[in-house]
């Protein structure tokens, strides 16, 4: 029997000496919460990944709440300072660019000092590009792996998704217009033409686009157009489907794992197959996976 949701009366008090993480839109001003709109307005001062691009948001809903900075490169001095303030009293509110802070933003040096200190760190809930693209995607999200950011560079990168090859929860990932057909075609040629994909674009903005099919099918469609190529993405992955049979992964691995360490990757897949009554292709890719 499913528990009802209970709800609360709207409650946006802000409480002194509190950090609220609080999330802002990604594209669209309409998804910008009413708590995070008090929150902004009612705190003492507002920590910013870049000041200037917050402003935009906080003059077009009318709020003149002070602003400092927090980003990558000034984070560790920062954070020490902001929580004095903390302790001195002072409310405090981390917003990123977009989004929810600390999901590929800064704020996690902040939000763990804050917490060891013994201050109250609250969410101020609301838009995320990850859960925004999931939620649409028809991919499995009982169970995804977030991967951030695939490297730059086309070494690590193909390395990274090697790593990724057995994983069998859906993948996601960020990537930006610099790199996202660079990093699709990677990952059609390591996880596989066939791997069925999602690409969503420019979510809640004018030119959105959620496009899915398989990875060869997506790397064609973003070469079919230019202007396809514009934009923020988040790219997600399917697992590695789990043949019938090879429903214990944590099982084939760890009998793997004991095989690899005295054998050659075939013998142990083949040993493995006979051990655990499993299909040989699924284990050699995780034994693959597991040798790299
Ligand atoms: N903290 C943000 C969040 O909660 O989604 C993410 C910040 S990260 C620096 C920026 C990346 O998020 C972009 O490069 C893109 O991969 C993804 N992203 C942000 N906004 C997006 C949008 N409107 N549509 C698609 N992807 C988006």
């Amino acid at each position: 029997m499913s528990v009802p949701v209970s709800w609360l009366e709207p409650d946006v008090s802000i409480e002194q000496g509190t950090l609220y993480v609080v999330a802002t839109p990604i594209g669209n001003l309409a998804d910008i919460s009413q708590r995070a709109l008090d929150t902004l307005a009612g705190v003492a001062c507002i920590a910013a990944e870049d000041t200037r691009h917050t402003a935009r948001l906080l003059a077009h809903f009318g709020i003149a709440t002070p602003q400092l900075s927090l980003h990558e490169h000034n984070e560790e001095a920062r954070a020490a300072e902001l929580v004095r303030r903390l302790q001195a009293g002072d409310s405090i509110a981390l917003v990123s660019d977009a989004g929810t802070p600390l999901i590929s933003d800064p704020g996690y040096r902040l939000v763990r000092e804050a917490r060891a200190a013994g201050l109250a760190v609250v969410p101020v809930p609301g838009p995320s590009a990850l859960v925004a693209a999931l939620s649409v995607s028809g991919l499995p999200t009982d169970r995804f792996a977030f991967e951030g950011f695939p490297a730059p560079r086309a070494m690590a990168r193909r390395r990274q998704f090697e790593a990724l090859r057995a994983e069998s929860r859906t993948l996601v990932f960020y990537e930006s217009s610099h790199r996202v057909a660079a990093s699709l075609a990677d990952m059609c040629a390591i996880f596989g033409d066939t791997r069925e994909a999602v690409v969503a674009r420019e979510l809640t903005k004018a030119f959105e686009q959620v496009q899915a099919g398989t990875l060869a099918e997506l790397v064609d469609w973003l070469a079919a157009d230019a202007n396809r190529e514009r934009g923020e993405f988040v790219i997600m992955v399917a697992g590695q489907r789990v043949e019938p049979g090879m429903a214990d992964e944590g099982e084939a691995r760890r009998v793997l794992a004991l095989l690899l360490a005295e054998l050659p990757v075939k013998t142990a897949t083949r040993l493995a197959a006979e051990l655990l009554d499993q299909p040989r292709n699924a284990l050699y890719d995780l034994a693959l996976s597991m040798k790299k």
